[in-house]
């Protein structure tokens, strides 16, 4: 019985169910740019998404593998029971029963042995394929700087799978299954090719000898697109790149399975000032030479507003000074903050002015302090 490995083909190119053939193509182009191993080296991700692009676009371009697809959820290859043993590569129609190819040249082709077996069977289709859990989404949202720092929440429209409301997610309509015309309910029909006879399992049901008459609405998946806007909480402190979860709001699953995830991926645009490195916010301010010289209490920017920072006398540019408790609000610690650091840069005055120049000259006379001294022997030549 198929479970986690179902996938849904129009789910994974992202077109409606009933897209055209030429939708189909571009969202398949579109993906298979995005996912192709040459721009994704070493990606396993990609890769497997990649393939998996590959095996909707294989089924869904051609249209009886997308037929039999839509009319029973599933491709030959995720036939019950498993892929046939010998089954061919992925794409390729080949199945054999019990020891005999219908996929070759002799005896009957697969393509009359299908049409014998599914004729009449439009509107039904093989009771319970098993629940399936729903896939999980993933959209990329861009958050502002301080949103990310205090958290924030965030109204965010997405298409997902939902239940059916015509069919409450069954797929199915009409109250209980039937019984399978094709075999009576026994879940076997008796083939002959040539002078062989043999037995196999029931293709119209799956082998579980009733039907069920499928629901327009979903066309039997029990689930259909639809658009939806719900307000996300962004906790406080996540960065570019966080994966933000919110539970059962992925995909529905089929036939009864649990809801996939949706998560939230956070782009965090950047602060022209602020500069964040986990909880603590580094800043440089500038000071003027008298500042620097003689020590000064400045003015800094924080998140709370204005904070007074002393400038002890002698200060260095690129010399950084910790404001406690003024960085990022600790999500996993309520109540605690990281630091906030601010570099100062001295800035020199331009001497246009001659007495300015005259002081400067004096002040060279009055602390001759040579700040090279000890630059030679340091650097050793
Ligand atoms: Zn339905
Ligand atoms: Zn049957």
């Amino acid at each position: 019985m198929p479970t986690a490995t179902k996938r849904d083909y129009y789910d994974l190119l992202g077109v409606p169910r009933r897209a055209t053939l030429k939708e189909i193509r571009q969202a398949y182009r579109k993906l298979a740019r995005k996912y192709h191993p040459d721009l994704n080296p070493g990606d396993k991700s990609a890769e497997e998404k990649f393939k998996q692009v590959q095996e909707a676009y294989d089924v869904l371009s051609d249209s009886k593998k997308r037929q039999m697809y839509d009319q029973f959820g599933f491709y030959a290859e995720n036939y019950p029971g498993g892929p046939p043993p010998g089954a061919g590569a992925p794409g390729e129609v080949h199945f054999d029963f019990g020891g005999f190819d219908f996929g070759g040249t002799g005896g009957t082709s697969f393509r009359d042995l299908f049409s014998q077996l599914f004729r009449g069977g439009m509107g039904v289709q093989p009771e319970d394929m098993g629940p399936a859990p729903g896939s999980d989404l993933e959209y990329q949202i861009e958050i502002g700087f301080w949103e990310a720092v205090r958290g924030t929440v965030k109204k965010l429209s997405i298409t997902r799978l939902d239940h059916c409301m015509d069919c409450r997610g069954t797929g199915s309509v009409g109250g209980a299954p039937q019984v399978c015309t094709a075999c009576g309910g026994t879940g076997h029909v008796t083939q002959t090719s040539g002078r062989m006879r043999f037995n196999i399992t029931c293709t119209r049901c799956g082998g579980s000898g009733r039907l069920r008459t499928i629901c327009r609405a979903c066309g039997g998946e029990g689930r259909v697109r639809r658009p939806e806007t719900i307000d996300v909480r962004i906790p406080a402190g996540v960065q570019t790149g966080s994966r933000v979860r919110v539970p059962g709001h992925g995909s529905a699953g089929s036939q009864g399975g649990p809801p996939g995830d949706l998560y939230i991926i956070t782009e965090v645009q950047p602060h022209p000032f602020f500069e964040r490195r986990g909880d603590d916010l580094y800043t440089v301010v500038p000071i003027s030479v008298t500042e620097a010289t003689l020590g000064a209490k400045i003015e800094v920017p924080t998140m709370d507003g204005r904070a007074v920072l002393r400038i002890p006398p002698g200060t260095n540019s690129g010399q950084k000074f910790r404001l406690r408790e003024k960085g990022v609000p600790l999500a996993r610690k309520p109540g605690s903050r990281g630091d906030q650091y601010v570099e100062v840069q001295v800035v020199v005055p331009k001497p246009v002015d001659e007495r300015v120049r005259n002081l400067l000259r004096e002040l060279g006379k009055l602390a001759p302090d040579d700040p090279r001294k000890d630059l030679f022997a340091r650097a050793g030549v």
